[in-house]
């Protein structure tokens, strides 16, 4: 089975417009004689107020080598429902990914496994995809409880999604003690926590969906690590927070997971 990586870059609560507009342009000039087929899926999520510009951005290119995405989303169409954007607006300014679950919005914005899930229905119901985060703390690692607590996410994160729209998601397993800390979760344990995915995954749906999921690892990637991430069995690719602010060693990223 094979799966195409994803390198995505999570920007967070950073850059006004004319930062992101230049951050991508970096990007892009940085990657302009590679040849997309060589390249993992690239995606970089800014903030709501560039997406469009950002959008403007890689479409003047033309190549498709980035595609965009958005760092969350509401369930709903539309509405009485101040502040927050839906998957239809959200690619109306041309994402065609969208991040859920990260453990910042569950942890600081209360977001419940209920929620993520009517998230990824309402994403995968207008052609999107979602990048469902997962992980656990440090608490629920030194309790043993990482193999448990992720399994209830994920579940929960798929619960009522058929088989077909199970594969088109992607996961990102997301220690919470590693995102931004600067330590990075060892990659064979990484590794053997998504393999730990597959399983519940396979549970829920069966083994050939199980495999065809696209499954990243993120918390403090850097350029140092990620040939090492990439070169286990069951890592498919990144989500990038830190690192993917500087075209450089987001770039130096992208090029170490192209397999
Ligand atoms: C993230 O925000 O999803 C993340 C993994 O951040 P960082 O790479 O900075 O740890």
């Amino acid at each position: 089975m094979t799966r195409r990586p994803i390198i995505a870059g999570n920007w967070k609560m950073h850059n006004l417009v004319s930062d992101s507009i230049a951050l991508v342009q970096e990007i892009m000039n940085k990657l302009s004689d590679e040849n997309i087929n060589d390249l993992p899926t690239i995606v970089v999520a800014p903030v709501y107020t560039s997406l469009y510009s950002v959008n403007e951005t890689i479409n003047k290119c033309g190549c498709g080598k980035i595609k965009l995405g958005a760092q969350n989303c509401y369930f709903e169409e539309k509405g009485a429902f101040t502040g927050e954007e839906s998957t239809q607006m959200l690619k109306d300014v041309g994402c065609e990914y969208i991040i859920i679950g990260h453990s910042e919005r569950r942890g600081y914005f209360n977001e419940s496994d209920e929620m993520i899930n009517k998230k990824a229905k309402a994403i995968l119901n207008n052609g999107l995809i979602p990048i469902i985060c997962c992980g656990e703390s440090l608490e629920q690692r030194e309790n043993n409880e990482t193999d448990t607590h992720i399994a209830s996410q994920i579940k929960a994160a798929l619960n009522g999604l058929t088989n077909e729209e199970i594969e088109k998601s992607v996961i990102a397993y997301e220690p919470i003690w590693a995102i931004g800390t600067g330590k990075t979760c060892d990659a064979i344990e990484a590794n053997r926590t998504i393999k730990e995915i597959r399983k519940t995954i396979a549970q829920i749906s069966n083994e050939n969906t199980a495999q065809a999921v696209r499954i990243l690892y993120g918390g403090s990637v850097k350029p140092e690590t990620i040939k090492e991430q990439m070169a286990q069995s069951d890592i498919d690719g990144a989500l990038v927070g830190g690192a993917s602010l500087k075209a450089q060693s987001f770039v130096d990223i992208v090029l170490g997971a192209k397999k």
